[in-house]
């Protein structure tokens, strides 16, 4: 591995311009020590960093890159679509595209609305919710992370869990007070809440599967009991599926468990690398949306032509080729991977993994919850990570956070990582 002497450089002057030196708190390597890698281009399952490193990714921008840096269809879209012009504030064939394969794959969102980030779609479902039911009141999992927004930003996981904030300030506290926070994966204590609260609670919000405490699936049943819960008491079930949409399966965690919420919202691989999210469910509660209805929901660059492009083009490959099956053999053994170097070093590990996503937790017994997620070996994790970038993995630099594969992982960069593996257990122990 060659000095990082470029990044150095590079993030010294990036402090300069940005908090922290970044445009995201988790891209700072605040949890791992060292400074972050500045990345110049990427390809398959590979990255390069500015100082001509290579590196097996498996952030891969935190998710989208289902496919892999820099595919060849979704760049040939890119390009084809920018050079006839880039967005036009008006409607588009490609927006109607896009939509009908989101419905294909997803049907339970009989309608949707396209917007630019996961943040945008969770306001914007919860602002439908509100409307619809005509009650304030939310309820959401501790260590669950539904991106930025104030009402969400409540013991919201990883990225705030990392740094250490409790909750930003800058939240008003009667904003916070609409939001209630149970336990995930604790259907009594959502019941409790109900019991109390039920008939001002708006809607229940959740990762159906958790990827913003590291990786959490459902126990049996809890998704349902949410189902039943919510029905009961006239208040909508949101899945964000930001994260686990087309990853932990082709149809997403509802098509996975078989459990339909009223409300779903996307992000990260149905943008393919560009900034895209949606939030969708019954034509009926989308109807009540602007234009065709008084809750109010805009965007600029909502469903832009760049940005469908890349959509339609990772999707048509996740829906008509191997290309998911691919990344999920591929967790598959690299969970296996984890779990024989780890057991050869004798370092505690259980590694919890949903299709295409998997988090190492450095303890010897399953997480199913926010606190068994915090009760893990930090300084261990911290070490690993540090071993694995030197030997050549861009691993997520946050215990509290899921890792990706590709379809575009396969022996090479499994057996590169296997090798990176055993130097950085080694290194946990000393
Ligand atoms: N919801 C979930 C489950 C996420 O993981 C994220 C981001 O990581 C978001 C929402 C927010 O999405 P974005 O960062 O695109 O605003």
């Amino acid at each position: 591995m060659r000095p990082r002497t470029e990044s150095t450089r590079l993030f010294a002057e990036a402090r300069q311009l940005f908090p922290g030196g970044v445009n995201s708190p988790v891209r700072a390597f605040k949890a791992v020590g060292g400074d972050p890698v500045f990345i110049a281009r990427g390809h398959g399952a590979w990255i390069t960093d500015v100082d001509g490193n290579d590196y097996v990714d498996y952030i891969l921008s935190w998710g989208p890159l289902l496919l892999g840096h820099a595919q060849v269809d979704v760049t040939r879209a890119i390009a084809t679509t920018a050079a006839e012009g880039t967005t036009f504030g008006a409607p588009n064939p490609l927006e109607v595209e896009l939509g009908r394969l989101v419905r294909r794959m997803m049907p339970s969102l009989e309608k949707l609305r396209f917007v630019n980030s996961g943040t945008e779609a969770t306001m914007s479902a919860l602002r439908l919710a509100r409307a619809a039911t005509g009650r304030a009141r939310i309820v959401k999992f501790a260590g669950c992370y539904h991106g930025h927004a104030d009402m969400l930003l409540v013991q919201a996981g990883s990225g705030v869990a990392t740094l250490g904030l409790p909750d930003s300030p800058g939240v008003p506290g009667p904003t916070a007070a609409d939001t209630l926070v149970a336990h995930y994966n604790d259907i009594a204590a959502v019941q409790a809440l109900f019991a109390e609260h039920g008939a001002i609670i708006a809607a229940v919000i959740v990762e159906p599967v958790v990827g913003n405490m590291g990786v959490v699936p459902p126990v049996p049943g809890f998704l349902e009991a949410l189902r039943e819960v919510t029905r009961a008491h006239g208040a909508l079930l949101i899945f964000d599926e930001v994260m686990t949409g087309f990853r932990v399966h082709r149809g997403g965690a509802q098509a996975l468990y078989g459990v339909q919420p009223d409300l779903t919202c996307l992000g990260k691989v149905i943008g393919g690398g560009l900034p895209v999210g949606a939030f969708g469910g019954r034509a009926a509660l989308l109807d009540q949306i602007a234009p065709a209805g008084p809750v109010y929901q805009a965007g600029t660059l909502s469903g832009n032509p760049l940005a469908m492009a890349a959509g339609i083009a990772t999707l048509t490959r996740i829906a008509e080729s191997d290309a998911w099956e691919r990344a999920a053999t591929a967790a598959e053994r690299l969970e296996t991977i984890l779990v024989e170097a780890a057991k050869r070093h004798c370092v505690p590990l259980t590694v919890q993994r949903v299709g295409a996503m998997l988090t190492p937790f450095f303890r010897d017994q399953p997480v199913h919850s926010w606190d068994e997620a915090s009760m893990q070996d930090r300084d261990g994790f911290a070490r690993w990570f540090r071993g694995m970038l030197e030997a050549g993995v861009h691993w997520v630099p946050s215990a509290f956070e899921s890792a990706f594969t590709s379809a575009e992982h396969g022996e090479r960069e499994l057996a590169h990582t296997a090798a990176a593996c055993d130097k950085a257990f080694a290194a946990v122990g000393r």
